[in-house]
C-alpha cells in the first residue's frame, strides 16, 4: 500500500501513521520528522529549515523532494510506505507523481482525516512529543503515565517549538492556502478516502482501516 496522510496539522495523522506502520509493516515517512532530526542533528539543512520551521511556513519544495525521493528509494520501500506531511503543495504532489511514474509504482490511496478547527488548536497546543520515539501525547487528551516521560521508551517529552500558539496559527493558515486544495487533487485521480478524526486513537484506527480495506 502506498499511502498518502492528509489533513491540518494536528488532525492526528502522525499517530495514526505510527498504528498503520505496526499493522502493514510499511515505513511512516514523515517530512517533518526527517526536517526536525535534521535542526536536532545541527546539519546545514537543519539550520537552514529550523527559521523556516519556528515561522510555521514551508521549507523550500526543493529540499523536501530531495529529501523524500531519497527515502523512497531505500529498500523497505518496496512493499509500500505511509507518507505523512508530503505532499503539502500542488507542486510538491505533481512532482511526487512523476518520482512515482518514473519508479512505476503510483500512489494507492490518499487518505484524508478530518478535524474542526477548534479542535485542532486545543489538539496542537496541548501536544507533547517524545525526543527519542517522537511518540505523541495530549495534556488534554492522552496524557503520559507519568508527566513528561513517554509511556514507550522512558524518553522525555517536550512541546514542539512551531507548536506555540502564534506558530499554529500560521500553520493552520498555511494548511488552507496550500494543502487543502490536495483534497481536490486527489479527487480528481479517483484515489481520494476521507474519514472524520473524532472519537479516541483507536475508534479512529478503526476507521482508518475499513476506509483503506475498504470494509
Ligand atoms: P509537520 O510535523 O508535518 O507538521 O511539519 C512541521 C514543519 O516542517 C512544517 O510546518 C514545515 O515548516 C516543515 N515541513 C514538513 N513537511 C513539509 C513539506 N512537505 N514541505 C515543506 N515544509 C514541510
Amino acid at each position: 500500500m502506498r499511502l498518502v496522510l492528509l489533513g491540518a496539522p494536528g488532525a492526528g495523522k502522525g499517530t495514526q501513521a505510527k498504528k498503520l506502520i505496526e499493522k502493514y509493516s510499511i515505513p511512516q515517512i514523515s517530512t517533518g520528522d526527517i526536517l526536525r532530526k535534521a535542526v536536532a542533528d545541527g546539519t546545514p539543512l537543519g539550520k537552514e529549515a529550523k527559521a523556516v520551521m519556528d515561522k510555521g511556513e514551508l521549507v523550500p519544495d526543493k529540499v523536501v523532494l530531495g529529501l523524500v525521493e531519497e527515502r523512497l528509494k531505500q529498500d523497505d520501500c518496496k512493499n509500500g510506505y505511509i507518507l505523512d506531511g508530503f505532499p503539502r503543495n500542488t507542486a510538491q504532489a505533481e512532482a511526487l507523481d512523476a518520482i512515482l511514474v518514473s519508479m512505476g509504482a503510483p500512489l494507492s490511496v490518499a487518505l484524508s482525516v478530518d478535524v474542526d478547527k477548534d479542535d485542532l488548536m486545543k489538539r496542537l497546543t496541548g501536544r507533547r512529543t517524545c525526543r527519542n520515539c517522537q511518540q505523541m501525547y495530549n495534556i488534554y487528551f492522552s496524557m503520559p503515565k507519568t508527566e513528561g516521560v513517554c509511556d514507550k521508551c522512558g524518553g522525555e517529552l517536550y512541546q514542539r517549538d512551531d507548536d506555540k500558539e502564534e506558530t499554529i496559527k500560521k500553520r493552520l493558515e498555511v494548511y488552507e492556502a496550500q494543502t487543502a486544495p490536495l483534497i481536490e487533487y486527489y479527487s480528481k485521480k479517483g484515489i481520494l478516502k476521507s474519514i472524520q478524526g473524532i472519537g479516541s486513537i483507536d475508534e479512529i484506527f478503526e476507521k482508518v482501516c475499513s476506509v483503506l480495506e475498504g470494509r
